[in-house]
Parts: structure tokens; sequence; C-alpha cells
């Protein structure tokens, strides 16, 4: 089965990518965060060794990216490539046998993913991450800079701000074991934000948390996401604050760039640590892990190099008794991924979902609806990745269409 054709469109910070193949199989990946750069990797180059080989030789095709691409620095937009096409592979790989992903990695070693649900809404999602500013003009927003959104169903990051408690006891209601928050984000974009929060400021953004605790005690998990924005003396302080809450994990607190200072930071933050979705390679993980600088590691899917190296971090954790949490917050096939993986290996404690995007937004983009069980996903059943991108995305009409055949 040969690889015919490549198609790429970008929807704000999403690629949406499909693999056609002469034997009418097509296969579908995404990657997230400057998409056209991503789509100038796979026409300008990556499409050329690729058309025309085998769809199968998955790792094949892996190595040979990824060995020429980490000696130019390839830890952004070429690995983000190397993930969109390896989901892609994976889902067809799976379609050619009748089977879904999970099976075709050795099969379930569990019933059920838990997953926790991230303050995200309609409006903090990958389509909708751009404002408008003072001209008019529409402005594409930087991750960890979305908008708060406003009150209404499913605009839960609105909701853990202004109704957290209310907020929490739906989660509990439908079987949540665990919310997410990133109440620090306004804090860290005002002047000196990074570099000094006084402690007034600290408590009363960290307030639903302490209210959420006080209503519900320990019924759910809280975790608090600081976007990599803070500098030590800023991160200390935060941390000192959260002890009282004892979250499950704060995490990406600091800026994720030396490990021997997120060590530290573990060892005097007497709070859980997890990092981190900003890392890009099984290396970086590898230096996480030895350098015990974590209690659980974040893997983003479409940032590592896809289904084949997720199962490779996920698997590298083991030894060291680090679980691993699956990053969502971009795209239905990032999330599908993370389940796949986390439905074959044991090491995954829980899978980061948002659900305005599971409701709502990925409804818009794929033909298939991703569903929490109690707070769990169960195995997806279609054969491949279980899902794929609307049709009509696919069209010489779509101003960023590119194809390659
Ligand atoms: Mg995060």
């Amino acid at each position: 089965m040969k690889i015919k054709k490549i198609e790429t469109v970008c929807k704000s910070h999403l690629l949406m990518l499909r693999i056609h193949t002469d034997s009418g199989i097509i296969g579908c990946g995404e990657t997230y965060y400057a998409p056209s750069s991503v789509a100038a990797m796979i026409h300008d180059w990556m499409s050329d060794y690729l058309i025309g080989q085998s769809a199968l030789d998955i790792e094949r095709h892996w190595r040979f990216f990824y060995e020429r691409f980490i000696n130019f620095g390839g830890r952004g937009a070429e690995i983000r490539a190397i993930s969109a096409l390896d989901v892609a592979l994976w889902d067809i790989f799976g379609q050619s046998v009748g089977m879904p992903v999970w099976q075709l990695l050795g099969g379930r070693t569990r019933q059920e993913l838990p997953t926790y649900n991230s303050a995200g809404g309609t409006g903090y999602s990958p389509l909708s991450v751009s404002e408008s500013d003072s001209k008019g003009k529409e402005k594409l927003l930087w991750p960890g800079y979305g908008s708060r959104g406003y009150e209404g169903p499913l605009e839960d990051n609105w909701s853990s701000v202004h109704r957290p408690v209310e907020y929490a006891k739906e989660l509990i209601d439908s079987g949540y074991k665990g919310m997410k928050m990133w109440l620090l984000d306004p804090l860290a974009h005002q002047s000196s934000g990074p570099l000094y929060l006084n402690y007034n400021d600290i408590k009363s953004a960290l307030k639903p948390l302490f209210d959420i605790r006080e209503a519900v005690g320990y019924d759910i998990e809280l975790m608090l996401d600081g976007h990599g924005f803070f500098k030590w003396p800023a991160a200390m302080r935060i941390a000192e604050c959260m002890r009282e809450i004892k979250p499950l994990w704060m995490e990406d607190v600091l800026r994720v760039d030396n490990i021997e200072l997120l060590k530290q930071f573990r060892d005097e933050a007497q709070v859980p640590i997890a990092i981190s979705e900003m890392y890009t390679t099984r290396d970086d993980f590898r230096k996480v892990l030895e350098g015990q600088a974590a209690d659980y590691i974040m893997i983003d899917p479409t940032w590592v190099g896809g289904i084949s190296e997720t199962r490779r971090i996920t698997e590298m954790a083991i030894p060291y008794n680090i679980p691993v949490t699956m990053h969502d917050c971009t795209g239905p096939f990032t999330l599908l991924s993370g389940i796949h993986v986390g439905i074959a290996c044991n090491n995954v404690v829980f899978q980061e979902s948002v659900r305005a995007h599971l409701q709502v937004v990925y409804n818009d983009l794929i033909d298939q609806k991703i569903e929490v069980d109690n707070g769990n996903f169960l195995p997806p059943e279609r054969p491949g990745i279980g899902a794929a991108w609307l049709a009509d995305y696919f069209s010489e009409s779509e101003e960023t269409y590119r194809v390659s055949q």
C-alpha cells in the first residue's frame, strides 16, 4: 500500500493533515501551533520522500526524518511535522487491518482511561485563539493568552474564576475525578508579573481553589497550570500558597529550559510537579526523569513525534516510577493519540480533555463524537485512530489548502 497524496489545511493554530494511499484508505493526523511552517516542511521537503513509499513502514519513515532533522536543531516545526504524519500512518495501519490503534500497540492494559477537565471553553480552543485588536484586525493569540470567555454552559474558563464551586460540583456529578485551571495567567501578563507577585494578588487569584476545597473537600483533584510564565521568586511564592490546597500537581510554573533549576524547584516547592507538554523530544524527558525533576511527566502526542514516540516516552518513564499524563487542549487527533497510548500502556494516570471541545468544537472538525463516560475514556472501537476530518475542509477553495501528489 503506497502513499499517493498528502493534504494539509491550516485553521488558526491547527494543522489538519490527510494521507491518501493507492488502496483508497485515508489517514488523518494533526499538530498545533504555527501550522503554515509545518505545512511548508511537509510539502516543500518531506512529501518528496514519502510519495510512492509504503504507508505501513511507519518506523522507517519516522527514523529517516528524525535522524536528519535533529541535525538541524529540529525540535520545532520539524518534529511537529513528523508527529502529524506519524498519527496519520498509524490511522492507515489500523484501518488496513480493521483494528483500533491501541490493539496494534499490544492491546488493552485497562478497560478505561481516566480524564480530568481543563478549564477551556468554546472561546479557548484551537479554533478560537484570535481576537480583534483596537483597529478591528484579527490577531492571533499566543498559547497561555486565551480568552476567559463569558458566562454560559461549558464556558469553564469563565466558570473557574466566577462560579468555581458550582463548576466543581457539576464535574463531580458527571463522574470527573480531577479539574485543572490556569488562574495565574492574568498575573503573569501584568507588568513585571513573571518577576514579582504580591501575596495578596496570588491569594486572590487562587481563591477559587480554596473555595472548592472548602465546599467539596477532596472529592475532586485540583491541578494548576502556570504555562511556564514565572521566574524563581514568584514561583516559590505560588508554591507556598498552593501547599494548603494539596493539588494533584502544579504544572509548568517555571519556564522549562533549565532542568537543574526545575529539579531544585521540585525539591523545594513541597507540591507535586508535572512537566511538560513543552518538551518535544524523548531526550528532554530522559533528562527530566534522570534528574528526578518531576512527579508526573506531561506529553503532548503531536509535539513529541506522534503515537510512535509518545508510546516510547511513556514506556521510558516506567522504570523511574513516574506516571505520564497526556496533554490536550489543541485538537481531536492529539486527544485520540493520547487515548490509544493510554489504553495500551498502563503508565498513563490521566488524559487531559476539555468539555467544550468534546461537546462543541471538535464536532465541527471530525466525523465522530468523542465521549467521556463517568470521567473516563473507553477504548475507541473504530478501526484506526477512531475519527476522520470532515471532508469539506480539504478543498481547493480553502485558502490554506496544500496538496502534494
Ligand atoms: Mg499545560
